[in-house]
């Protein structure tokens, strides 16, 4: 029986595991990871992540062929192949910092499965990682003492699921990519994950490259789905300017069966653990091969989308008279997208912070984030209130700088300003009658996901800015 470990079980290696444990009942499948809460609640009723469909999937195959586990020596010992999802954010200190990846953790893998292995492995970058990574893995495992003897064959297999959606990419992915040495060793262990995979995905769909390849191709993925954004977002600016409307770009372009429909909405910008983090690390390797030019064109996918989020920051600000010092802002969604708890790199976090340096008060839900996530991210605690008793909301729940509350009608109560941040589907079908009742007047909406119905809401009474369309009178 063939046994695989996948190392990291965190929003790729978790979903990533399960499902092929699922598609793979043949396979015993070992999921570790050096954390024990994480590997706790993977064991739990409560899973450490929410994907739709991943506690089905976990619960159907766990105890079968599939477990979680903090022995990670003991697992990578025992497999045949290895599957490595780690971390690879951005570097804070150092050489690169800001820009590189931080390998550390990878590193730290790649040393352990050097120190227990005793059999030959394929091992595998599931983690987004700069091209060339698999030349310093190589390194370290065949230059281990404890591992002479052993045969090592690394591939390059990214990951292209997308958060709120994972289960669904994994179970039927548009393509599955596996760059690798074009030697015969390589080629054998191409074939060999080539042959996991065919358990259900049709081989049309599974592309075989060379190992740069592979490595570059997860980068330039992120890119360019990532530039699509800033376009967009950088068209609603000019919108907003002129007099067009976004939404009606985005169909005339979408209709451009060069161009498509994906990836044209309009946002308040960007955000989640990846799209930033492997840009910059796009920029650091393109300024480490002396391609400047290259590096600013992809830094600008980044300048516009910080831009986007300070540009709705200064819309709430400028439309609410010019100041929300003391008012209350209901913040509907954090997650930095429907249908996840993550909030990594969520523009939520950068439009609170905004908002709150504005001294506005701020009543924040979203159904999937915790208090504790959305407190930590905003590294607040409780202030005082000390402003003009007149701005004051009048629930007297309110007392802190930042509350997370349970429901968007709670959120909303008394507030000046209402926020979305998240296009959460719940978000659709609120009351909105009732919510502009309950509201301060005026009552100030700004959709930053452009979900809502502008018409209807104008009809009830709110004011109304949504991202690249005319603003309200
Ligand atoms: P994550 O932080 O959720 O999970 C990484 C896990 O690895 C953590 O639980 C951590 O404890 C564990 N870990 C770190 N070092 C370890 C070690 N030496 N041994 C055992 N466990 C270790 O990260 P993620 O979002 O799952 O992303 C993982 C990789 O996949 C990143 O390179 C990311 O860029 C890439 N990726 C992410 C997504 C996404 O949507 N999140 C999509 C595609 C690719």
């Amino acid at each position: 029986m063939v046994k695989i470990c996948g190392i990291g079980a965190g929003y790729v290696g978790g979903p990533t595991m399960a499902v092929i444990a699922l598609k793979c009942p043949s396979i015993e499948v070992a999921v570790v990871d050096i954390s024990h809460s994480r590997i706790s609640a993977w064991n739990s009723n409560k899973l450490p992540i929410y994907e739709p469909g991943l506690e089905e999937v976990v619960n159907q195959c766990r105890g079968k062929n599939l477990l979680f586990s903090t022995d990670v020596e003991k697992h990578v010992y025992e497999a045949d192949i290895i599957f490595v999802s780690v971390n690879t954010p951005t570097k804070v200190r150092g050489l690169g910092a800001g820009k590189a990846a931080d390998l550390t953790y990878w590193e730290s893998a790649a040393r352990m499965i050097a120190d227990v292995s005793k059999s030959n492995k394929i091992v595998i970058e599931k983690s987004t990682v700069p091209v060339r990574t698999a030349e310093a893995i190589e390194k370290i495992l065949t230059h281990n003492t404890n591992s002479k003897d052993i045969k090592y064959q690394i591939l390059s297999n990214p990951e292209f699921l997308s958060e709120g959606t994972a289960i669904q990419d994994l179970l039927n992915p548009d393509r599955v990519l596996i760059g690798g040495n074009q030697d015969p060793e390589g080629i054998e262990a191409i074939k060999k994950l080539k042959a996991i995979y065919a358990h259900w995905v049709p081989e049309d769909r599974i592309i075989t490259t060379n190992l740069w390849s592979a490595e570059l191709s997860k980068l330039a993925d992120n890119a360019f789905l990532a530039q699509r954004i800033s376009s967009i977002n950088a068209m609603s600016a000019l919108c907003e300017a002129t007099g067009a409307e976004v939404s009606q770009v985005s169909l005339a372009l979408s209709k451009n069966t060069k161009i498509g429909p994906k990836f044209l909405n309009a946002s308040v910008g960007f955000g989640g653990s990846c799209f930033q983090k492997d840009i910059l690390n796009l920029v650091y390797i393109c300024e480490s091969n002396g391609l400047s030019e290259v590096a600013n064109y992809w830094k600008e996918v980044i300048k516009v989308n910080d831009y986007q989020k300070s540009r709705f920051v200064h819309r709430v600000v400028t439309s609410m008279f010019n100041t929300v010092s003391g008012k209350k802002i209901a913040i509907l969604g954090f997650a930095f997208k429907k249908d996840t708890s993550d909030t990594r790199k969520t523009p939520a976090i950068d439009v609170c912070k905004g908002l709150l340096g504005d001294n506005a008060f701020l009543s924040i839900y979203d159904p999937r984030v915790t208090e504790m996530q959305i407190q930590k991210d905003l590294s607040m605690d409780g202030v005082e209130w000390d402003h003009p008793i007149h701005l004051q909301p009048k629930s007297s729940s309110v007392v802190k700088q930042v509350n997370v509350v349970g429901d968007a009608y709670e959120a909303t109560r008394d507030a000046h300003g209402l926020c979305i941040l998240t296009e959460w589907e719940e978000f659709k079908t609120i009351d909105y009658q009732r919510v502009y009742d309950n509201m301060e007047k005026p009552a100030f909406v700004f959709d930053g996901r452009n979900m809502l119905n502008v018409d209807k809401l104008r009809e009830i009474g709110f004011i109304v800015y949504s991202i690249g369309r005319p603003l309200d009178q």
